[in-house]
């Protein structure tokens, strides 16, 4: 069995019902009690650490610094925060290094434990806790729209980006997985490039929901899909929205699943996934070894003498 986890970025409650999307909801959906602690609102990596670790911030140690979603403070709207660490905050981070230019510092990766630490459990990219570098290449792909990048161009690297990160999970469910995680950050990417743009957002958004319906398909019958975001996405055209500064961030973070039942958190999510992997673990040995008894030829082994 696995539990497919796919980490949806910015996936917005409120814009899964405007677009009256089913592709997002799964046998259990609805909103996702998330947080905001190193700025006014949910911070990618500072959240997804958390999602996969169950700790707050100040123990898993990845915070706003050192790192700016946007470089263009107009667009960004959350870049009042500066980017930098003091002394003392680097050495809570873990693994902290320099872009490849010296010019950028790249997402801090916790030394904390996480869930894709379990036996049998995979991860292929996750901010704050294994492999920042696609979050970073969206980041820049993000940054080069902000300077004119034509959207032909913006959407083929974005969805390229995506097929192979939905692809992977796909594949997973070949393989003795207890656990499949992946990052996705393209309805963030969408979210502040299309802010303003129903129709194209709606598009991304229903792309994105074909392929999470492709892995809904590849599910074995013990297999589960739950799919999470950090926030959501505020937009022009979206009527609650109305008097917030669209592009931002929103509070209204989603969870869907599988299940009958579904996280409320994210600091539940950990505790709520291995739970899960678990019972399957246990279920899948016990049956396992009723399998053993049954094949076991007593009678040959006793003729070999390795019975009484
Ligand atoms: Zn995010």
């Amino acid at each position: 069995m696995t539990m497919v986890v796919l980490a949806l970025d910015a996936l917005d409650a409120g814009l899964v019902e405007y677009f009256d999307l089913d592709a997002f909801r799964l046998e259990s959906s609805g909103d996702l009690e998330t947080f905001a602690r190193t700025q006014d609102l949910p911070y990618t990596p500072e959240v997804w650490a958390t999602v996969a670790t169950g700790l707050p911030p100040e123990r898993h140690g990845i915070t706003a610094g050192g790192t700016s979603e946007w470089d263009n403070p107009v667009l960004e709207g959350l870049s009042r925060v500066s980017g930098r660490l003091d002394e003392s905050t680097r050495g809570t981070l873990g693994k902290f290094v320099r872009s490849q230019t010296g010019e950028r510092e790249r997402i801090g990766r916790t030394d904390a434990e996480s869930m894709f630490d379990d036996d049998g459990a995979v991860v292929h990219n996750w901010p704050g806790v294994a492999d920042g570098r696609p979050l970073q290449r969206a980041w820049d792909l993000m940054n080069a729209v902000a300077e004119g990048m034509d959207r032909s161009t913006f959407e083929r690297e974005l969805f390229g980006q995506c097929s192979q990160q939905f692809g992977w999970a796909r594949e997973m469910l070949h393989h003795p997985v207890s656990i499949a995680g992946v990052h996705v950050h393209a309805l963030d990417a969408a979210g502040h490039a299309y802010a303003d743009d129903e129709d194209a957002l709606r598009h991304v958004y229903t792309r994105v929901g074909e392929f999470v319906t492709e892995v809904e398909d590849a599910l074995g019958d013990a297999d589960d899909l739950l799919l999470l975001s950090d926030h959501g996405m505020r937009v022009e055209f979206y009527p609650p929205d109305a008097d917030e500064n669209p592009a931002t961030h929103s509070w209204r973070a989603y969870a869907s699943s599988t299940t009958n039942t579904r996280p409320e958190s994210v600091f539940d999510v950990r505790e709520w996934v291995e739970s899960r992997a678990r019972r399957d673990e246990i279920s899948n040995s016990s049956s396992d070894a009723d399998e053993e008894a049954i094949d076991v030829p007593t009678d040959h082994l006793r003729e070999l003498g390795y019975l009484d």
